[in-house]
């Protein structure tokens, strides 16, 4: 059976498949551009995300803004979603089981989209998506590829946020994404 971006919505807002179900205030889907080239996936929504149900709102979605803009990209015409479609409490990394349970949504949005390029944004989201054994501090702004999808890593926004002065690698790291979906 094939789902339409309402299903998947539906069964993310309706979902029990982990025990963040019953810890989450709101379930977190992905926003932004059905036609988009660019699928950007960070780890989990923040606390402010679950209050919300809107991913990278706050203070690491100003700065992920910023970087967009800094690269000629606007948020409206990218793909930004989450490994985990609810917040753990705490911040903590998500657990392994909690990742299996969730990841079949994100097969299906990376199925309707059809990405070009897909950016994992910090360890845990590179990690599942790219390598087991990825290093973000020594492999980010580095390019795989599948089956036609550019795929690489930079640091996640909030990683920003403790040190500033990540924003100049990362923001090299999206003015080399941006060439990429420029060449495309
Ligand atoms: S994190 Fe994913 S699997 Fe767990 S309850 Fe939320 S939507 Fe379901």
């Amino acid at each position: 059976m094939e789902y339409t971006w309402n299903d998947i919505e539906q069964h993310i807002n309706e979902c029990t498949r982990c025990p963040l179900s019953g810890t989450r205030h709101l379930p977190v889907m992905g926003r932004g551009s059905h036609q988009a080239g660019l699928m950007v996936i960070a780890e989990a929504p923040s606390r402010q995300e679950d209050q919300q149900g809107i991913p990278f709102v706050g203070k690491s979605g100003e700065i992920l803004d910023r970087l967009l803009g800094d690269c000629g990209l606007n948020r409206k015409d990218i793909y930004i979603t989450n490994i985990l479609k609810c917040h753990p409490p705490g911040n903590r990394d998500p657990r392994e089981e909690e990742k299996e349970a969730c990841f079949p949504y994100l097969k299906y949005e990376t199925f309707l989209l059809k990405p070009k390029v897909i950016v994992c944004l910090g360890r845990v989201a590179a990690q599942r998506i790219i390598s087991p054994d990825f290093k973000i501090t020594r492999q980010h702004g580095t390019w795989t590829y599948r089956k036609n999808c550019g795929l690489t890593a930079t640091y996640h926004p909030s990683a920003i946020l403790r040190d500033p002065s990540k924003y100049e690698i990362v923001k090299q790291d999206f003015l080399e994404i941006a060439q990429k979906l420029a060449g495309l």
